[in-house]
């Protein structure tokens, strides 16, 4: 029997990732994006699959699909602070909010399984470390972040009350800072900034003292996570963390960089950002229980990869 999986954010860094992997001759897949992160360069293989359709469509509007759906990824949401802030703060909060009711209600419709993307934002400025998925975070409702952070914060509420109401089936995700091959060279997150500056001999950029910390997680990792997620059972709902537990400090990661690309850059300081974490790792004690995951490829493995993409797309 074919499936037909529909996944919202489907030509973005992750989206386009998993809409490869899951892709066969008994798996259809719609993909839905607006296109303002996402780029459909990034589905460009896919695009002749037969069983591969692209609709242009932003989920701040209702969808209507006429197909019969079996599963359902949302994943759309703008994730860098640099895109879902200033002027796009507001579009960045509906497309969590207006976002989540509208994938929900096609859930319902359909009866289909949906699998939510939440984040490591959730928590904030974590007071406690590592972060649980029962630690119910330190967010400044009012800060430049608060777009994204309380959107998805509110969209989990959403996700939960569909459940508890309508009886979707739900899984939510919460999802840490990841990276690899089909991020956007001009994302503005650190390990895309960092790559690309080295490979054009330009300074690393490090906010603040870079003594921040963040772990980062192998984008092939993290796919392999959603979907394991999608297929466990229906009575297992999240929230789960994924992301990969070992933390390194923005100096050490631009170290790094700098080893694998050229030693001799130099390094401009600039300031650090309002509301910017200082410190986030996942406890992943559910996702090893629940789903037997845990990230494979380590950052310097994981580098080298990404290096390569983004060395072959310029
Ligand atoms: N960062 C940095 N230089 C950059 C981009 C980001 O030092 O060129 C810092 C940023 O201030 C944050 C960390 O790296 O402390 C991770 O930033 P990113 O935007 O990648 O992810 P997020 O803040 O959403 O976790």
């Amino acid at each position: 029997m074919v499936k037909t999986i529909l996944i919202t954010g489907g030509t973005g860094f992750i989206g386009s990732n998993l809409c490869k992997k899951l892709i066969n001759d008994n798996t259809k897949i719609i993909c839905i994006d607006n296109n303002y992160t996402g780029r459909l360069e990034n589905v460009k293989d896919l695009l002749a699959h037969s069983n591969f359709r692209f609709i242009e469509h932003d989920i701040i509007k209702p969808l209507e699909i006429e197909e019969k759906i079996d599963e359902i990824y949302n994943l759309a949401c703008p994730a860098s602070p640099k895109y879902y802030q200033n002027d796009k703060a507001i579009f960045t909060t509906k497309t969590c909010i207006y976002g989540a009711i509208n994938v929900l209600e096609l859930a319902r419709k359909n009866d289909a399984k949906i699998l939510h993307s939440s984040t490591s934002e959730v928590y904030g400025e974590p007071a406690v470390h590592p972060q649980r998925e029962d630690y119910r975070g330190n967010v400044n409702p009012i800060g430049i972040r608060a777009c994204y952070d309380e959107g998805k914060r509110c969209a989990e509420s959403l996700f939960f009350d569909y459940n508890r109401i309508y009886g979707i089936k739900i899984k939510v995700v919460r999802i840490f800072n990841t990276y690899g091959p089909f991020m956007q060279s001009d994302d503005g997150r650190v390990v895309s900034n960092f790559i690309c500056q080295a490979l054009n001999g330009d300074n690393l950029t490090i906010y603040g003292d870079g003594n921040q910390t963040r772990s980062f997680c192998y984008i092939d990792d993290l796919v392999d996570g959603l979907v394991r997620m999608m297929e466990s059972g229906d009575n297992f709902t999240g929230p789960v963390n994924l992301g990969n537990p070992k933390e390194f400090a923005v100096n050490q990661l631009a170290q790094l960089v700098k080893e694998k690309i050229n030693p001799k850059l130099n390094i401009t300081y600039l300031p650090l950002p309002a509301d910017d974490p200082c410190r986030r790792k996942p406890d992943i004690s559910l996702a090893k229980e629940k789903l037997a995951w845990e990230p494979k490829i380590m950052l310097s493995q994981g580098l080298d990869k990404t290096i390569e993409y983004f060395a072959n797309f310029k």
